[in-house]
């Protein structure tokens, strides 16, 4: 079921700066930064500054230009911590039943470690 975006939620308040975050990079449109509960050596949320719920909502509503700097931030934050080089994982949860948490859309990287079948 669609959900409208509730700008209480975590992530909108890391943006807003009411929260603390490890900022890993900023462009534009996007905010990455590590996770609180990491599950591997690496592992950092990349979020876009608009108020999308999910991956649904934003490739349904966002611009071209917020689609592009989302992309690309996401592989730049893996070169910049050296993710690229043995292997990563990009997973982003849809939805309470596709185990999503914090109703901001949010691309986890996870590297570090050889990555077994499942993490988050
Ligand atoms: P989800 O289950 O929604 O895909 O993932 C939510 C992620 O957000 C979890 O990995 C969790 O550890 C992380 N998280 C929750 N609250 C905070 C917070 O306040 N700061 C940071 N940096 N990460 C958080």
């Amino acid at each position: 079921a669609k959900q409208p975006y509730d700008d209480s939620n975590i992530f909108a308040r890391i943006l807003r700066g009411e929260l603390p975050s490890k900022t890993v990079l900023e462009t534009d449109h996007s905010l990455a930064f590590h996770d609180i509960n990491p599950l591997a050596p690496i592992h950092i949320l990349v979020i876009p500054k608009g108020a999308y719920v999910s991956w649904d909502d934003f490739s349904a509503r966002a611009s071209d230009a917020e689609i592009a700097d989302f992309t690309r931030a996401v592989g730049d934050v893996a070169r910049q911590v050296g993710a690229d080089a043995q292997g990563y994982r990009l997973l982003s949860n849809v939805g309470k039943r596709g185990g999503q948490e914090v109703p901001h859309l949010h691309v986890h990287i996870f590297g570090g470690q050889p990555l077994g079948p499942m993490l988050a």
